[in-house]
């Protein structure tokens, strides 16, 4: 059986064959053929007591003031930390269009190629894995160093806010908000992140199977101690506020001839103690024995501070005092993040991936890579933990793998990959099998002649209807397969029959309604003046479905703050009418006629509304706002409208207005690391959840932007746009100067992006498993159904699947994902993925096709799903303890037998440790002093959606060096270990996790470098926060500023900029994306956290 390499050089289904055989061209065009004109609106049963109309021809009243704002209110905001959450990149780039334009009608599936890949592919692993798949670890007998940590105590940091940020960060002028829009280029796929020209790597990682050396580290070296452990400072029982592995100094380069390579036998036979306290100069850490192996115990240990409160990560492991273990690590020896993105781009970065095979492990997410799809839904839109799964519940439990698949359905494609293509199957609908439902595709089976198929989810033999019928060739292949997208792709699109619509019905096109907060803070920081000044262009940019010259999408305008105000903007009108409910409590919508319109027709009353509403609640006092009765209000007018749309809703105070949804200041910081911290992450009502049900029952999915100065209850704010499908994004303490260009990023990429509407996702598999659990932002109201209000090109849904009958290798494990939903034109689709996976009766075979980055996502979201109802330090010790199963079965079951000392990691899996460390210590589960209660819950319900790419990232940051590659040179710089000892202070770095972006500049860089990059002398007149550098006209400026922009380019939210100098106030922010040193919220460094997750091997061993 052939690969990837007997495929045929070029796709069957080419872009520019403007023929598309067989099916009705009409249809390919992406235009809405069956789509109903914009319906007139429903039963509109005259005016309603409690609003008040203004005459047509008057500027509307300013609302009702209600006494001058609190102090609080404009008092300056305490969490600037966190302020760069909730920024995302520049997106105008013709999203829909560059997508839709390859649904035209211009298209043809060209003639047959030589036979690709038959369905069902043989097992063939995609390229043998290394034969030595182990990365041994001998933790050879070393000595940690009891120095003094680098890091001063949290009280002399002044870790908190960095005063200076807000106004070290205006140095620079803008560059205005309209100066880069639009763009015209779709920016390149996250996946871009990964570059052609990859270079070698900075420092080489272990080969395979080496042993872990080990150093000595910096710091002077310790008496050994020995001696039992004295009851009571087992591992097991330390003081809940013990800093769990504090390491000590960095380990630095080792000097020539002092490393420890572990001699043969050379074992860690004691599991790593948990060093004490930085503080504790006494510890002996681990030691070296005589014979190469580790005494039995260590002394005693006075002073076990607990500078950090909270600050155990590994709390619950019971067990006997634990014998002395090696001193720390060579963090040089221990699997590098880097290394193993370098090693895959370098593999698997030239080649196209081509999807005919079943159960390939695709490259990583950091690979730049292209995929063609023969067959199976390219990994941009799935990806698995495994793609060998074990074919009995028992092997399943036993290994303890989670078995799931990260699904993002409207994934953007880079412009080189055809987007799926529109089948139409007629007034027949989408052939389904009669059984189990699952559409036609590229895995059923046709028999007796090509007049039946065989189901290959169910088995069930389906009757081929007669216009379906086609011939089978002498390997009963159907002769047409290559001619249509569902016998050949694995990803697909079907024209919907009315018979996907609701109320048996095609839906009207969507609309989208601008719902502005008017209320005093929002006036106040410019941000209404703002917003209507940018949606005046930006509305000129809403989603179009292929070549439409113009967004089928209506728009409509509410503003308010205790009260509503809605907006006729009716194209008749001479001036746009304001209607003003004060009746929250039983929110109505006002008017119909006029309240949606097409944004050409009313062009000018949009602007004359847009350019007076900043004016009319210029003078506002008013402080309080309603919340609910917004989104209710919203969801009501796409009600009586008939259609499904989205609301943007630009919000920025706890709705404390007397009104359904009406919320209370609950902060309480001291519920951290309490029974109850669960509760900062639950609603503190249930109406948010009814309300939200009632949108997605109306296909209403909900986009909010808040702009707090303080507390606003973002887990209750946020369960709406949560269940909706909807994003949430956050500026702290938002100021026009320093935010306007993140803010107008994300709104703009927001407002354009790809999105699907009421929509509906199943997950359907073969026999023998099933879809068990779901993790995202929408609504379920059965086990089965997806409800996604809205969805869109961003988001991801996880799906963890469970055995429910044995599994066979030779049929495999198939999964199809259908996705029902309204484009934005109003045509009812169903997008199809397919996936094939392989099942295997070895384990090493489940492990050998394991995919880490998948597996942290999924664990990711998990975890964060878990804080709700479990104490955070439960939901951490049962991902420890997962983890150490999933290793343990791997040592015990596949590895090749060696001592008991040895920490062997599956190959594909040795960076399941560091990896899981960041999530571990990340701020939803380990929250640092600066990490206010509203950013953990933002961060929680941003990493939900999140697709494989960006957890990557968010978890383990990138770390680039800015001056050690040569200045010419094109190319990203080849990224180093987010750790403090791998910066030199001779150089600049910038760090980026999707989220934030930093330049960290060392002290001791070069003057011309600070003057081509800063345009100042020296360092020491670098403005510390500054987040905008200079445009200066030289090769480093370009340089850097051109990397910062291709950086922001791939994310899907703006990342603001924040420079750091090295030993300033605000490197401290910086450090905390230094994910593998220890945290100061307590969070263990890489070397400590490996250490720790081979000592819970070795008792699961045992
Ligand atoms: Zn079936």
């Amino acid at each position: 059986m052939s690969v990837n390499q007997s495929a045929p050089p070029v796709p069957p289904f080419g872009q520019n064959q403007p023929v598309y055989p067989g099916y009705h061209p009409a249809s390919y065009g992406g235009q809405p053929g069956p789509a109903v004109p914009a319906s007139p609106y429903g039963a509109y049963n005259g005016p309603v007591p409690g609003y008040q109309q203004t005459p047509p021809q008057g500027v509307p009243r300013a609302p009702p003031s209600s006494g001058a704002p609190p102090a609080s209110m404009q008092a300056p905001c305490g969490q600037t930390t966190y302020g760069q959450f909730g920024q995302g990149d520049i997106q105008n780039g013709p999203s829909s269009t560059a997508q839709m334009q390859r649904l035209q009608g211009s298209q043809q599936f060209g003639p047959p190629l030589a036979p690709v890949v038959s369905q069902p592919a043989v097992l063939q692993p995609y390229g043998p894995p290394p034969t030595s798949t182990q990365v041994t670890a001998q933790l050879a007998g070393m000595q940690i160093s009891g120095a003094v940590s680098h890091a001063p105590p949290s009280s002399v940091l002044g870790y908190g806010p960095p005063t200076s940020l807000a106004s070290a960060s205006g140095s620079f002028p803008n560059s205005g908000p309209y100066g880069s829009y639009p763009q015209s280029q779709a920016p390149p796929l996250s996946q871009a992140q990964g570059h052609p020209g990859v270079q070698p790597p900075l420092r080489s990682a272990p080969p395979l199977a080496s042993s872990f050396t080990s150093p000595a580290s910096g710091g002077p070296r310790m008496p050994s101690m020995t001696g039992p452990l004295p009851p009571g400072q087992g591992f097991g029982s330390l003081p809940v506020s013990q800093p769990n592995h504090v390491s000590s100094t960095p380990s630095h380069a080792l000097p020539p001839g002092t490393q420890m390579t572990g001699p043969p036998g050379t074992q860690m036979t004691g599991p790593p103690v948990p060093p004490p306290s930085m503080h504790s100069p006494q510890q002996a850490g681990y030691q070296l024995q005589q014979n190469g192996s580790f005494g039995p115990a260590r002394g005693p240990q006075p002073n076990y501070e607990s500078p950090y409160p909270g600050a155990p990560t590994f709390g619950s492991q019971p067990g006997p005092p634990q014998p002395l273990p090696p001193k720390r690590l060579d963090p040089d020896a221990i699997p590098s993040p880097i290394q193993v993105i370098e090693d895959d781009r370098n593999n698997r970065g030239s080649e196209p991936f081509v999807t005919g095979v079943r159960g390939q492990v695709p490259p990583l997410v950091t690979t730049n890579f292209l995929v063609k799809d023969q067959g199976n839904a390219s990994p941009r839109y799935i990806r698995c933990t495994s793609y060998n799964i074990p074919c009995t519940s028992d092997m399943a439990k036993q290994a303890q793998v989670p078995l799931a698949a990260v699904i993002k359905p409207l994934a953007r494609l880079p412009p080189e990959e055809a987007s799926p293509y529109v089948v139409d199957h007629g007034e027949a609908g989408p052939l389904r099998c009669n059984r189990c439902k699952a559409y036609m595709c590229p895995l059923m089976t046709f028999i007796e002649g090509g007049r039946r198929f065989q189901c290959s989810f169910c088995s069930c033999v389906n009757d081929v209807p007669p216009q379906y019928f086609q011939h089978l060739d002498h390997t009963g292949k159907r002769v047409d397969a290559y001619d249509r997208p569902e016998l050949s792709l694995g990803s697909y699109e079907f024209l919907a029959t009315v018979d996907y619509c609701k109320n048996n019905k095609f839906p009207s096109p969507p609309a989208f309604i601008f719902m502005i907060d008017v209320s005093y803070n929002a006036i106040r920081t410019g941000l209404v003046r703002l917003l209507c000044e940018e949606l005046k262009s930006l509305l000129d940019y809403l989603p179009r479905e292929g070549g439409a010259e113009e967004s089928a999408i209506r728009v409509g305008f509410v503003t308010y703050n205790k009260v509503l105000h809605f907006y006729n903007v009716k194209s008749s009108l001479a001036q746009p009418q304001m209607m003003v409910v004060s009746d929250v409590a039983d929110m109505f919508v006002p008017l119909l006629d006029g309240f949606l319109v097409n944004v050409r027709e009313s062009r000018a009353v949009i602007t004359s509304l847009l350019d007076k509403i900043p004016e009319m609640f210029a003078d506002t006092r008013e402080t309080e706002t309603v919340f609910a009765p917004v989104i209710q209000a919203g969801m009501e007018a796409l009600k009586a409208a008939e259609c499904a749309g989205k609301l943007f809703l630009f919000h920025t105070s706890l709705p404390i207005a007397e009104a359904p949804g009406k919320l209370k200041n609950r902060d309480d910081r001291k519920l951290i690391n309490t029974d109850k911290e669960k509760t900062l992450f639950q609603p503190q009502t249930g109406t948010y959840q009814t309300l939200a049900k009632d949108c997605v029952a109306q296909g209403c999915c909900v986009d909010l932007f808040l702009f707090p100065n303080q507390y606003v209850d973002v887990a209750t704010l946020s369960v709406v746009p949560q269940l909706t499908g909807g994003s949430v994004y956050k500026y702290a303490c938002f100021q026009v100067e320093n935010d306007q260009e993140r803010f107008l990023s994300d709104l703009r990429r927001d407002v354009q992006k790809v999105v699907g509407f009421d929509a509906v996702m199943r997950v359907r598999t073969s026999t023998g498993i099933r879809a068990v659990d779901f993790f995202g932002a929408f609504y379920m109201s059965n086990t089965t159904d997806v409800e996604l209000a809205g969805l869109d090109e961003d988001k991801t849904v996880a799906v963890e699947f469970k055995h429910d009958d044995r599994l066979s290798e030779e049929s495999g494990a198939l999964l199809q994902c259908a996705l029902l939903y309204t484009s934005c034109a109003g045509q009812r689709r169903l997008r199809i993925h397919n996936l094939a996976l392989n099942c295997c009766t070895q384990l090493a075979d489940l492990y050998r096709n394991c995919e880490t980055d998948t597996l942290i996502n999924y664990m990711a979201k998990f975890a964060y799903r878990g804080v709700v109802n479990s104490p955070v330090k439960t939901v951490r010790d049962t991902l420890i303890t997962q983890c150490a199963q999933i290793l343990a079965c791997y040592r015990k079951n596949c590895a090749s037998p060696s001592s008991a000392g040895q920490l062997i990691l599956p190959e594909c899996m040795k960076l399941l440790p560091v990896y899981l460390n960041c999530v571990l210590k990340s701020d939803v589960l380990q929250p640092g002093a600066e990490v206010t209660t509203d950013d953990r819950a933002y961060v929680r319900q941003l990493v939900s959606s999140m697709d494989v790419a960006e957890t990557n990232v968010f978890f383990y940051p990138r770390l680039l060096p800015l001056t050690k590659s040569p200045i010419d040179s094109t190319s990203e710089p080849p990224a180093v270990r987010a750790s403090e000892e791998r910066l030199s202070s001779g150089d600049i770095y910038l760090l980026e996790n999707g989220l934030n972006l930093f330049v960290w500049v060392g002290a001791s860089v070069q003057q011309g470098v600070v003057q081509s990059l800063f345009n100042v002398s020296s360092f020491s007149q670098i403005t510390s926060g500054l987040s905008v550098l200079p445009v200066l006209d030289n090769p480093l400026s370009r340089k850097v500023r051109g990397l910062i922009d291709s950086l922001r380019a791939q994310r899907m939210r703006y990342m603001k900029l924040i420079v750091v100098k090295q030993e300033d106030k605000l490197e401290m922010l910086f450090k905390h994306f230094l994910v593998e040193d220890k945290s100061l919220s307590g969070g263990a460094s890489y070397v400590d956290f490996l250490c720790h997750m081979h000592k819970e091997i070795r008792q699961l061993l045992s």
